[in-house]
């Protein structure tokens, strides 16, 4: 993990959630490992849920020489769990807000991230992501999401 560095997106980006009408949040960052950029994410933050749940859409691969057929990406749900730590959970690419988004390359399932070889990767990105990323460090302890080292929603 140490080998990681976080970038934050800048913007704080508004949605209407497609459950309960209710305008929750995304936020969005990548991640470099030993300084080669390795993943983006977008963290979709469920503010109007009463059960807190931060949904990841993780990209890996191909980040350095821009090679979209080497991208693979899952979706990982993440809930507080005992105040300390969090429970993951990878849910199918399909349910994505982001699931058209080319850019990120080929959607997996859960059952093909289960058996995939990337499936530690993908748990210790969305690890560091939930630690290192203010935004969604803060709402998954419960607290307002913070705009540290980012915009204001216009
Ligand atoms: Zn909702």
């Amino acid at each position: 993990m140490s080998d990681y560095a976080i970038e934050l997106g800048e913007t704080v980006q508004p949605f209407t959630c497609t459950h309960c009408g209710e305008e929750a949040v995304t936020v969005s960052g990548s991640v470099s490992e030993q300084e080669a950029p390795y993943a983006i994410y977008f963290a979709a933050l469920m503010t109007p849920h009463e059960q807190i749940s931060a949904r990841l859409t993780i990209s890996l691969g191909g980040w350095g020489d821009d090679d979209e057929a080497e991208r693979q990406w899952a979706y990982i749900e993440v809930r507080p769990k005992d105040g300390e730590s969090c429970a993951m959970m990878i849910r199918d690419a399909k349910e994505s807000l982001h699931k058209n988004e080319k850019v990120l390359g080929t959607p997996m399932s859960r059952a093909e991230v289960l058996k995939s070889p990337l499936r530690d990767e993908f748990y210790a990105v969305a690890d560091y992501i939930v630690f290192k990323d203010p935004a969604v460090k803060s709402y998954l302890a419960g607290d307002e999401v913070s705009l540290v080292g980012r915009e204001k929603p216009e």
